[in-house]
């Protein structure tokens, strides 16, 4: 069985304080959920030390929202892998639409980052997802395929990495996939997965992610291969996250 992750993605918002209290507000609620799922937050790095402050608590992991494909070195305003680990992540976010759209992101480069996280000794969490116009000409599964050949290392799944699929469209709109969609398109990432990595593949966790709220968590949690979610918005109420927690 594989045991579901709930990761809370809080992008570029809020203050170290706010941080902090965050942290404390999902590790003060998080006992009546972590019997059933693993549960991950990733503020921005500036927040990363307050939160993991607030927390202290092995059971709520912490992540970051991207990391440098080098490990040190002469690269302004990037931050390593290693410092991640340094500073109490034990996740980092890959891949992510956004950085894909405002920093043009590759696949090689997201590819590149997430064996710099693997070799730190970080799970990488790697988003793929089609865009409103893929999926209207079809494509969303190619796509979304196509990606994940690009993203992945070789060492991913050995690695006990993540996936997230997230359609750039259903991402902070209120939209989402079908449930027939959904699951379509995870079964179709369980096929890529195993078929690269073999039975490793089997066990990497598939999440959903794209306007997940406390009223849509259940239906998309319980269908085959979503195992968790990555909640934006919904992740900075605390009590709305650990609601999409209890939903597994
Ligand atoms: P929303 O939950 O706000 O749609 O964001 C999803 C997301 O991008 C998580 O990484």
């Amino acid at each position: 069985d594989i045991r579901p992750l709930i990761a809370g993605n809080w992008k570029m918002h809020g203050t170290a304080r706010e941080a902090a209290q965050l942290a404390e507000a999902v590790r003060a609620g998080a006992g009546a959920v972590t019997a059933r799922c693993d549960l991950l937050v990733c503020p921005p790095f500036v927040h990363i030390h307050a939160a993991s402050a607030a927390i202290a608590w092995q059971p709520i992991a912490v992540g970051a929202q991207d990391c440098s494909p080098h490990a040190k070195g002469a690269h302004t305003g990037d931050v390593s892998a290693p410092m991640l680990v340094d500073a109490g992540c034990a996740y980092v976010i890959l891949g992510h639409s956004e950085r894909r759209a405002d920093h043009g992101e590759t696949d090689a480069q997201v590819r590149a980052k997430t064996e710099a996280a693997i070799a730190a000794g970080l799970i990488p969490v790697v988003c793929v997802g089609e865009s409103e116009a893929q999926r209207d000409a079809g494509e969303a599964e190619s796509v979304v395929a196509a990606q994940l050949a690009g993203s992945l290392p070789d060492g991913f799944a050995a690695a006990k990495g993540v996936v997230a699929y997230e359609p750039v469209w259903a991402i902070g709109t209120g939209r989402t996939p079908t449930e027939a969609d959904i699951r379509a398109m995870h079964a179709r990432m369980r096929a890529e997965v195993t078929g690269r990595f073999g039975p490793a593949g089997g066990t990497t966790r598939l999440l959903y992610g794209g306007s997940v709220k406390p009223s849509n968590a259940a239906a998309i949690l319980a269908l085959p291969d979503v195992d968790g979610a990555l909640v934006g918005g919904a992740s900075l109420v605390a009590g709305d996250f650990l609601a999409i927690a209890a939903a597994v």
